[in-house]
């Protein structure tokens, strides 16, 4: 049997049986991990306390048939406020929820690694929305479908664009305009994510704009994943 080594984030976990777990990790070395944690769901389980959503931790795990298994695993940073804080919980469970639908297995992928690790310990750290509308525009842009922000992607007019449309993957002008309105103050938000200034987004942007902004990022992934993300419906069901 082989044994190996890795850092990873907690993306989701399942039942099996009656005390195990399969956890479905992103890894920085091997890219999606699905792995079985067994006797976890026991009280006196050494680490089924570690491996929760959002835990990121250094593992060791032994290469199995079908699914590898869980030897060791520490926990590398703290994410204790996502536990009491509904908000942050969906939030963070929109991150994972991408990263378990775009990791590969097997497919070494450092930066998206490093993407949702630091999206998660931001969130944590802020429990700010727009994180995740970050997050999302840097996988698009990671994944060779960043939408076109700057100009009409239908006739190449810079002024006004006044709108978004997910099949087109842009904004359109006022003549072409379909899809979804979209206000000056977003689209400006979504210009400078795309060009690397998340931290004065996060900073400066107002409420509503902010909300606007993470209605729009969520559409995209899912138009982009072709699938309606279910920590979506959980964060609509709360509002
Ligand atoms: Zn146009």
């Amino acid at each position: 049997m082989v044994l190996y080594r890795d850092e990873a984030i907690v993306l989701r976990t399942y039942k099996l049986g009656e005390a195990d777990r399969i956890v479905n990790f992103y890894s920085r070395g091997r890219g999606k991990i699905r792995a079985v944690a067994k006797g976890v769901r026991r009280t006196k389980s050494k680490f089924g306390s570690l491996l929760e959503p959002a835990s990121i931790v250094n593992l060791q795990l032994y290469e199995g048939r079908n699914l590898d298994i869980v030897t060791q695993a520490e926990r590398t940073v703290p994410l204790v406020a996502a536990r009491s804080d509904l908000d942050l919980y969906s939030r963070l469970s929109t991150v994972l929820e991408i990263v378990d639908q775009i990791g590969i297995e097997g497919e070494s992928n450092a930066a998206l690694y490093k993407l949702t690790v630091g999206a998660a310990t931001e969130l944590d750290r802020t429990k700010n929305g727009l994180v995740v509308t970050a997050f999302i525009a840097k996988v698009l842009k990671l994944e060779g479908v960043q939408p076109v922000v700057d100009r009409c992607v239908v006739c190449g007019v810079t002024e006004p664009l006044v709108a978004f449309a997910l099949h087109e993957g842009g904004v359109l002008c006022h003549s072409c305009r379909r899809g979804h309105q979209l206000s000056e103050e977003a689209r400006l938000c979504l210009v400078a994510v795309f060009e690397g200034r998340v931290r004065h987004v996060l900073d400066t942007t107002p409420p509503e704009v902010a909300l606007e902004l993470q209605t729009l990022s969520a559409a995209i992934i899912e138009q982009h994943l072709e699938r309606r993300l279910k920590s979506q419906d959980v964060l609509h069901n709360f509002k």
